[in-house]
C-alpha cells in the first residue's frame, strides 16, 4: 500500500476516536534499536518508544529471537496447562520484586493489570471503595476510566461508582498554591481528608503512579507517598502502585518507581516496558493477598508463551547490561541538558521527570504559567522534521513526555537535545514574531 492508501484505509475502518500524532500522521515501516523510520524512508531518533513501552530497543534482537524461537516451539496452550515460559517470567518477578510480592496474574495490558488489582483489593478487604489521584491515568475499560482523572480520557462516564480522587501532587500549579520547600505536603495529607469526606471512611485501595505518565511525568515531593502509604494503612486499604510507566528501570537505579519514594506498595501492576512492545499486563502481590481472590478466573492470552519468553529476556536485558543504572547517569546527563534548555526558551515552565522519563512543561508566560498547547503542538511537528519522536501528556496538552528506550547513550541525548534546541529556536522564534 502507498502512504496515501494507508491513511486513507486508517480512516474508513478504524475508530475516528483511535487518534495519531501530526498534521500529518506519520505512517511507520520498521525500527531497530534508538530508531524508526517511516515509510518515505526518513529515520527517527525514538525518544517515545511507543508510548513508554520500547525499554531495550525496537526489535532488540534478543528479545525478537527468543519470541521466534518460542513461536516455532509453542504459540499458545492458555493457562489451564503450566509450561516454562510462565513460570520462569514469574520466578523472575518474584525475585526482583519489593517486599514480600512474589505471585504474579498475567493479562495483556495495563487496563486489564488495574482491574485485577482493583478487584483484588476489594475482595481481600472486603471493602468497596478506591481512592485514586486526580490527573492519574489507569486504562480504558469501565472501571480504569473511572479511576482515570482527565476528562478527556473518561467520557463513556457515568459507569463507575466507589472510586474518588484526591489532589494530586503537582508542584509546578500545587493545588494549594504553596511551593515544594514550604509547603508541608499538604497534597499528602489531603488524601486523610478525602476518606474521611467522600468514602465510607473504610477503603479497599489506594491506587496511584509513581510519578503520573499520562498526566505529563508529575513527580511528587519525596515524602508524598511516604504519609500517604501510611493514612492508606491506617484506614484499611492496600496501596496499588500502578508501574505501567515507572517500572523496570526508567526511574533510574531502581527496578520500580515506587522503590525511589521508600514505599513497600501491596500490589504492583504493569504493562508497556515489561515486554518491550508484546502485549502484557502483570498483577503482582504477596501470596497471602493472592490467596484472598476467591473463585475462578482467567485470562486466555494471559502469561502466553510468546509474550512471557520476550518480557522474560527484556527483565534480563535489564539486569544483566546494568540499564536502570544506565538510566540513572544518562538521565542525568540528560537533565542538565534540558535544563540549560529552560535557561535558553521561556517557552520552558517546568523541567521534571526521573531517570529516562523527562518532561517539559511548556507555557506562554513563566509568571501567569498559561498552558501553550498549541506551542507544543508545533514543537512536535517541528522535532519531527528534525527527525527525533517526542510524545505529548497532561491535561492541557502542554507537556512533552519523553522515553527513550534504557540502553541509549550520551551520544544520544546529545543528537537529542540538538534536535529540540533547534526545534525550540524555531518555535520561539514564531511566538516573537509580531502578529500581521
Ligand atoms: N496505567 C498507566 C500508568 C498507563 O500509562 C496506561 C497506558 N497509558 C495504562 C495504565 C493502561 O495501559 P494499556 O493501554 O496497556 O491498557
Amino acid at each position: 500500500m502507498t502512504k496515501e492508501e494507508i491513511l486513507q484505509k486508517h480512516k474508513q475502518y478504524i475508530f475516528p476516536s483511535v487518534f495519531t500524532y501530526y498534521s500529518e500522521p506519520l505512517v511507520t515501516d520498521h525500527a531497530h534499536m534508538q530508531y524508526l523510520s517511516d515509510v518515505d524512508g526518513k529515520q527517527y531518533l525514538d525518544f517515545f518508544g511507543g508510548i513508554v513501552t520500547i525499554s531495550v530497543g525496537h526489535t532488540n534482537p534478543r528479545v525478537t529471537s527468543k519470541i521466534k524461537a518460542q513461536v516455532d516451539r509453542l504459540q499458545h496452550a492458555s493457562t489451564v496447562f503450566p509450561n516454562e515460559a510462565i513460570v520462569s517470567l514469574a520466578e523472575k518477578i518474584a525475585h526482583i520484586a519489593p517486599g514480600d510480592i512474589s505471585q504474579s496474574f498475567f493479562t495483556n495490558s495495563g487496563t486489564e493489570a488495574n482491574e485485577m488489582a482493583v478487584q483484588l483489593a476489594r475482595t481481600h478487604t472486603g471493602s468497596f471503595e478506591i481512592v485514586a489521584m486526580r490527573h492519574g491515568y489507569s486504562g480504558r475499560s469501565q472501571l480504569a476510566q473511572g479511576l482515570t482523572a482527565h476528562a478527556p480520557w473518561r467520557k463513556s462516564l457515568p459507569g463507575t461508582f466507589g472510586v474518588v480522587h484526591a489532589l494530586n501532587p503537582y508542584c509546578y500549579r500545587c493545588p494549594f498554591g504553596a511551593t515544594p520547600d514550604s509547603c508541608g505536603v499538604e497534597c499528602a495529607k489531603d488524601v486523610e481528608n478525602v476518606i474521611q469526606t467522600t468514602t465510607s471512611g473504610q477503603i479497599a485501595a489506594f491506587l496511584a503512579e509513581p510519578i503520573q505518565g499520562v498526566g505529563g511525568f508529575i513527580t511528587p515531593p519525596k515524602d508524598y507517598f511516604k504519609i500517604v502509604s501510611r493514612i492508606v494503612q491506617e484506614y484499611g486499604g492496600l496501596f496499588i502502585s500502578d508501574e505501567v510507566q515507572t517500572g523496570w528501570g526508567r526511574t533510574g537505579n531502581k527496578w520500580f518507581g515506587i522503590e525511589q519514594w521508600e514505599v513497600t506498595p501491596d500490589v504492583i501492576t504493569s504493562a508497556k516496558g515489561m515486554g518491550n512492545g508484546v502485549p502484557i499486563g502483570l498483577t503482582a502481590t504477596t501470596p497471602k493477598i493472592a490467596a484472598s481472590f476467591k473463585g475462578l478466573t482467567i485470562s486466555t492470552f494471559g502469561g502466553n508463551p510468546v509474550t512471557s519468553v520476550a518480557a522474560k529476556e527484556v527483565i534480563d536485558i535489564i539486569e544483566e547490561d546494568k540499564l536502570a543504572e544506565n538510566a540513572a547517569a544518562v538521565g542525568a546527563y540528560w537533565r542538565a541538558a534540558l535544563e540549560a534548555l529552560k535557561e535558553k526558551y521561556s517557552l520552558i515552565g517546568d523541567v521534571r521527570g526521573m531517570g529516562l522519563m523527562q518532561a517539559m512543561e511548556l507555557v506562554k508566560d513563566r509568571k501567569t504559567k498559561e498552558p501553550a498547547a498549541q506551542e507544543t503542538n508545533t514543537l512536535m511537528e517541528e522535532a519531527r522534521r528534525e527527525g527525533l519522536l517526542i510524545g505529548k501528556g497532561g491535561l492541557m496538552g502542554n507537556v512533552i513526555r519523553m522515553s527513550p528506550p534504557l540502553n541509549i547513550n550520551k551520544a544520544d541525548v546529545d543528537e537529542a537535545v540538538a534536535k529540540l534546541d533547534r526545534a525550540f529556536a524555531k518555535v520561539s522564534a514564531n511566538m516573537r514574531a509580531p502578529a500581521r
